[in-house]
């Protein structure tokens, strides 16, 4: 991290340079000094720095400057650095100035020229200052930065995306006092939002996804256009085969759409996979998998979605939405499962406003205090629930069948249970959502009556069962009625191997009706949906994997 700044500011060169020495003396190794010759240099300073991410913490202006005085001075970079403790320097003719300038600026300190020896006149006041600004907020670690608004669905995306993605980020209304500031020192106004600050000071207004993760350090490009094995999908399965391949020495490349983690990244605690008896929360399981499958040397390309698969003689073409494409002697489809829609008038258009699909973890604060309700009866909508608990005054499930029995663990039933302010509403659906700027209301219907009732609430997260996206893969590979990828010995018929099928082997297991393309996790047909058996699909995967190569 980038030490804070100490900005000092005098039209007299001497000076200056006097001040900015006697400061480093003492503090140069915690503090950087920034030294400028004129309040507009100061102040451009002061504008880079806030990009940046970076702190002040004092800023020393001298009180006779050309143009801009040094009292103007600090009362425009109390706009930026409203923490930053200001001293003023003046001579003894000006000290009249400098009281009037204790209630203008709100002065901290006024600093008689010369001021020799510092040891006496000059350290033992920026000591105190320096001691009171590191008790302010502004002593935090630098981050990204994203300036929305409460509710907009174009800056919950973006929230999201940083957050699945597990990069850090500050949130911060356009319309706080140090959300206008950032947006004024980066030229923009509310109605750009959402903008993002990145840590090295570049602002991005309504960025798309692919541009915000090349400037938070995520990578999009491929280094290669030929691999052993192309991975598709960052789920626990992706990631699994990636960690495998990688340390078995197979040249891999890790293509995902949208965040790694798949869906267990959007589970709040995930209390049954191996390992982990206290359970772990998906972003946890992500970035050691993620770190993992870096350390053994394979390539993560972030917001790629792969829109087409073709075989071109032994080598399997894998076409990104933008046209480009990328080669391999095998494929490794990973591409999990995405919530249903839930269709009732009036949640499209409040999707991201109030209406989420999964558990939206960044949302989970912003419930304090209010009324939140779940649709859905499985695992992920109980884990959801047991969340937004420990944030919402009361959290209510909405389930159409009679209890959760038949589709939520016992053990995660029992916390639902125990948990005084979370209520389930059996045979009940949800019917309608309205709202003028967000979700504010939802219409709920009782399916044994079919009466209906309104209730009030700004928060819907709807957890209601997954399907594979794979029409991309229509006529490519064998799929079954659902559009899950069939796979090995269920491909046979009749003994019979599966149109199209060029070599003298049947398929192995987990190999797709085109040879060298194998499926794992949630996507392929007849899996089981968890993680621990997704990450084994995976490690598998690339066992057949290395046979396939073999027999090339
Ligand atoms: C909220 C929640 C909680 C859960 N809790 C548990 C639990 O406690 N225990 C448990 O065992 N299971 C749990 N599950 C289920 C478990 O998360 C899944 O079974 C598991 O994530 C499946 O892994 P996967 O890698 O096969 O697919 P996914 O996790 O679905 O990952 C697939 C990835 O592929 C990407 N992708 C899709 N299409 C493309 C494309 N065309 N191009 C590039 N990338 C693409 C997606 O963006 C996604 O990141 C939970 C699920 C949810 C949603």
């Amino acid at each position: 991290m980038v030490n804070p700044a100490i900005l000092t500011v005098d039209d007299d060169p001497a000076v200056s340079r006097a001040v900015a020495r006697d400061i480093r003396r003492r503090y140069g190794d915690r503090y950087r000094v920034v030294r400028a010759d004129s309040g507009d240099a100061a102040l451009a300073a002061l504008r880079e720095l806030k990009l940046r991410g970076e702190q002040v913490a004092v800023l020393l202006a001298d009180y006779r400057m050309p143009q801009m005085n040094g009292i103007q001075f600090l009362e425009a970079a109390m706009d930026l650095f409203p923490q930053a403790r200001r001293v003023l320097l003046t001579a003894y003719a000006d000290t009249d100035a400098a009281i009037d300038a204790i209630n203008v600026v709100d002065l901290d300190h006024y600093l008689l020229k010369p001021w020799d020896p510092p040891e006496e006149k000059l350290y033992p006041v920026l000591d105190n200052l320096i001691e009171a600004w590191l008790a302010t907020p502004d002593a935090t670690a630098t981050e990204t930065r994203v300036i929305g608004h409460r509710w907009s669905a174009p800056s919950f995306a973006m929230r999201d995306f940083l957050a699945r993605n597990l990069v850090p980020f500050r949130w911060l209304l356009a319309d706080e006092p140090e959300g206008e500031r950032l947006l004024t020192a980066a030229n923009f106004t509310a109605a750009d939002v959402p903008v993002v600050i990145t840590p090295d000071g570049k602002a991005l207004a309504t960025p798309t996804e692919a541009d915000l993760a090349a400037h938070v350090g995520l990578s999009t490009t491929p280094a290669s256009d030929f691999y052993d094995v192309i991975v598709v999908g960052a789920g626990p399965a992706g990631l699994g085969a990636a960690v495998y391949a990688a340390s078995e020495g197979l040249r891999t490349v890790l293509v995902e759409q949208r965040a790694t983690g798949g869906q267990a990244g959007q589970s709040s605690r995930i209390e049954n996979y191996l390992g982990f008896p206290e359970g772990v929360s998906g972003a946890q399981l992500t970035d050691r998998a993620r770190r993992q499958a870096l350390k053994f040397g394979a390539e993560i390309l972030s917001t790629r979605e792969v829109v087409g698969l073709e075989a071109a003689g032994t080598a399997r073409l894998l076409r990104f939405g933008d046209g480009t494409s990328l080669a391999a002697h095998s494929a490794v489809l990973a591409t999990g499962v995405s919530y249903r829609m839930l269709d009732a008038p009036g949640l499209a258009e409040l999707t991201g406003r109030g209406v989420f699909y999964g558990s939206a973890a960044t949302e989970a604060p912003s419930c304090s205090g209010e009324d939140v309700y779940i649709v859905g009866g499985a695992n992920s909508a109980g884990q959801a629930a047991l969340h937004f608990a420990r944030y919402a005054h009361r959290v209510n499930i909405v389930i159409r069948g009679d209890s959760l029995a038949s589709s939520m663990s016992r053990y995660l039933i029992e916390q639902v249970e125990r948990t005084p302010n979370i209520t389930v509403h059996p045979n009940t659906e949800v019917v309608g959502g309205s709202g003028e700027e967000h979700l504010e209301r939802l219409t709920l219907c009782q399916r044994r009556t079919g009466s209906t009732r309104t209730v009030d609430t700004s928060w819907l997260f709807i957890f209601i069962g997954a399907e594979p996206r794979t029409n991309w893969l229509d006529g490519v590979v064998s799929r079954d009625e659902r559009g899950f990828i069939v796979t090995g010995p269920a491909l046979l018929r009749d003994g019979q191997r599966p149109a199209g099928w060029s070599l003298p082997r049947d398929p192995y297991h987990l190999e797709s009706s085109l040879p060298g393309v194998f499926a794992a996790g949630d996507v392929r047909a007849d899996s089981v949906k968890r993680v621990a058996s997704a990450v084994g699909e995976g490690a598998m995967a690339v066992t057949v994997v290395h046979r396939y190569l073999e027999a090339q």
